[in-house]
């Protein structure tokens, strides 16, 4: 077996092979990037169906997301005896839809997954219905709902938060109402998959039997980010066959989701008898990619010490660029891409551009679209424009332009502090009666007390003012002015429309300012951006059409675990997007229903986010490019403190505490 995969190339090394042939009993492979570990998954997978002659549906490969049960499902194909029936007879996906099949195997009716607005309206009505004394932001709720969930305190309709520290009795109220509608309405939220599972193995000891039959054989991959539940799941599942799992607690980027690495690091604890190994050579990156992962990880006080080793010889360096501001390094990402591919030496699919956040590369995307580099992104998202945090500005800016735009003035009548039965009632017709513009016939309105009346007034002429300056000023305008204050208003419930938390508000508003500030006059960013509109539309569907070539791909960090590409690069690498200051600022974040220190909660988080950066040097095969960008939203920005760090060896981060003292 070991020699014919060396026959395609593949050399394991001792500890790779100990690894695969130890699949009697359990076994932990806690191991660093790129050392092997899905490669020695595929391996043993493929090692018990040809030598242990394993019938394929007795072997289950859970991995993290479906790309990568895709590329998995891939690899074992490309090992010469492996069949493709052989591959789609075993049980390999996410855990999620493990969990799905074995929940709606015993369902007559399927329940339906909701949607966030829907999720988010329902409990904004359930919050008002039932009068609690705080007002909770429904986001703020389904965390909640999502953490009592991921930690099992809440199976089915049963409620154990008894433990719960800090959990407040009117919020837990409008939960356990919610999860009864849910009920009533034969509806689900993602974590139920999990939890439902758990609930249909405790009601059917002979189907959870059967399963345990079946399941003999149960690989687990990117183990470190499995939480509570879906670690139950596996255990239940997993009480006759062997287990393995493998991961990497460097690579523990979910925290924020419940995922938990101590639970890897339990393992031995729980099998006193397992097998664990560890790996330290990595095989896909050239020494100084690896150097610098090692050099950016070594900052984290709350980890296990491992250095990788690395292959004498392999070509490639981690490379640094500094553009001048995010717009310029939009621009040279966008030369290096064409030169790396007209060298002849890539092509397209080869080369990954990596984020903290998706705003980080709103104008590289933009970029893209308007140019002919095909390229793949995996977010089904509306553009940056359509969001909801940003739509009613650009529906202000629309409106002083377009004073006929029925939308625009119906989506910010709130902000005017118009009812929608007035909009109906009065200023729809007397526009069309009288052949004027919305905008006039607001302040054409009668019957109004004389005082209100000025004020509408004064609106519509501070709208038709906006026309006239700049789409950045005009943005600071509408915050600073619109109904005492965008921000305010986009921060507090309105016609029971979703609410956001102040800090993505403030993000995504700064970004906008950020993509108008190269633009003379309101209609000529409002122009660009339908044009942007319109090209992603075109894109989705050439994606969904598959048309597209294979491109360069854009993903966000947490989406790239586990993968690898020839070229790597790595966009806003500053102080602020690496760490992400809404990850780390303690006052912004409040988890409410936790009590844990600041200082505590803000350490753990900046570990969190260097391990991102982590994840995000590690992809590289060959290349890797860092780029800081010197100015960032028309603010000097700093170098990633976790860069600083590699490069000094010195601790560049300041804890709160520090900042403050330094401020004084
Ligand atoms: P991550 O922590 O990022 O998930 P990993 O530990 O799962 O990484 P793999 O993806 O399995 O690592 O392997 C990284 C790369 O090294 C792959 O391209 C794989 O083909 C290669 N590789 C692994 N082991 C060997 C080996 N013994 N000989 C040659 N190449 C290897
Ligand atoms: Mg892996």
């Amino acid at each position: 077996f070991f020699r014919a995969l060396e026959g395609s190339g593949m050399y394991l090394n001792e500890a790779q092979i100990a690894a695969v042939r130890a699949v009697d009993g359990q076994v932990l492979i806690n191991a660093g990037a790129g050392s092997g570990k899905t490669t020695v998954l595929t391996c043993r997978a493929a090692y018990l169906l040809l030598v242990r002659r394993v019938p394929p549906e007795n072997i289950v490969l859970v991995t993290f997301t479906r790309q990568a049960a895709r590329q998995m499902q891939e690899r074992l194909r490309s090992i010469a005896g492996v069949t493709d029936g052989m591959v789609r007879r075993m049980i390999t996906g996410t855990f999620h839809s493990l969990a799905r099949t074995i929940y709606f195997h015993k369902l007559t009716e399927q329940p339906r997954m909701m949607s966030q607005k829907q999720k988010e309206y329902v409990l904004s009505q359930l919050t008002k219905e039932m009068a609690t004394g705080e007002q909770y932001e429904p986001e703020t709720l389904l965390a909640l709902l999502a953490y009592l969930k991921n930690n099992l305190y809440v199976v089915g309709s049963e409620w154990n938060t008894r433990d719960v520290d800090g959990l407040k009795e009117d919020a837990r109220r409008v939960l356990m109402r919610y999860e009864a509608y849910k009920r009533e309405n034969n509806l689900i939220d993602y974590e139920d998959l999990i939890t439902g599972c758990i609930e249909t193995l405790a009601a059917h000891p002979t189907y959870r039997e059967a399963l345990q039959r079946r399941m003999t054989y149960i690989m687990v991959d990117e183990y470190q980010d499995t939480n509570i539940a879906q670690y139950e799941m596996i255990r239940q599942l997993s009480e006759r066959a062997s287990l393995c799992v493998v991961g990497d607690p460097d690579q523990a980027i979910y925290g924020w989701r419940g995922a938990d690495p101590s639970i890897m690091l339990r393992f031995p604890q729980e099998y006193p008898n397992c097998t664990c190994i560890t790996l330290d050579i990595n095989y896909r990156s050239p020494a100084g990619v690896v150097g610098l992962g090692n050099a950016v990880i070594r900052h984290n006080e709350d980890r296990f010490e491992k250095e990788l080793k690395v292959l004498p010889g392999a070509p490639g360096l981690p490379m640094y660029m500094t553009a001048r501001s995010a717009e310029h390094e939009a621009e040279c990402v966008l030369a290096l891409i064409t030169r790396l591919v007209e060298s002849g030496e890539y092509a397209y699919p080869d080369i990954a551009v990596l984020y903290r956040t998706h705003s980080t590369a709103r104008t590289l995307y933009e970029k893209l679209l308007l140019s002919d580099v095909p390229f793949t992104t995996h977010r089904d998202e509306p553009t940056f424009y359509e969001r909801g945090t940003i739509r009613p500005v650009l529906d202000f800016l629309r409106l002083s332009v377009e004073p006929y735009s029925e939308q625009a003035l119906s989506s910010i009548l709130p902000c005017l502090y118009i009812s929608r039965a007035r909009y109906e009632k009065e200023i729809h017709v007397t526009a069309i009666q009288q052949g004027i513009s919305y905008l006039e016939a607001i302040g054409h309105l009668e019957g109004l007390p004389a005082y209100q009346k000025r004020k509408l007034q004064e609106r519509a002429t501070w709208l038709a003012s906006i026309a006239r300056i700049s789409p950045l000023q005009a943005i600071k305008e509408v915050r600073n002015d619109a109904g005492g204050g965008y921000d305010r208003f986009l921060g507090s419930e309105q016609d029971g429309a979703v609410t956001y938390h102040k800090e993505i508000i403030r993000d995504d508003l700064l970004e906008l300012e950020e993509a108008a500030r190269r633009f003379a006059t309101v209609p000529e960013f409002l122009t660009y951006i339908d044009t942007i509109v319109a090209e992603k539309e075109l894109h989705r569907k050439r994606q969904r059409e598959q048309v597209a070539l294979a491109g360069v791909t854009l993903q966000t960090v947490h989406a790239a675990k586990g993968l690898e590409y020839p070229v790597v690069i790595v966009l806003g690498a500053i102080d602020g997007v690496m760490p992400h200051s809404i990850a780390v600022d303690p006052d912004e974040k409040a988890d409410f229903w936790l009590h844990k220190k600041t200082d505590v909660r803000w350490q753990e988080a900046v570990e969190e986010e260097r391990r991102l950066a982590y994840v995000a040097v590690t992809r590289a095969k060959r290349d890797l490019y860092v780029s800081s960008p010197l100015y960032f939203r028309g603010r000097p920005a700093a170098t990633s403190p976790f860069l600083l760090e590699a490069f000094t060896g010195r601790s560049h981060i300041a804890s709160p505490a520090t900042k403050e003292e330094t401020k004084r």
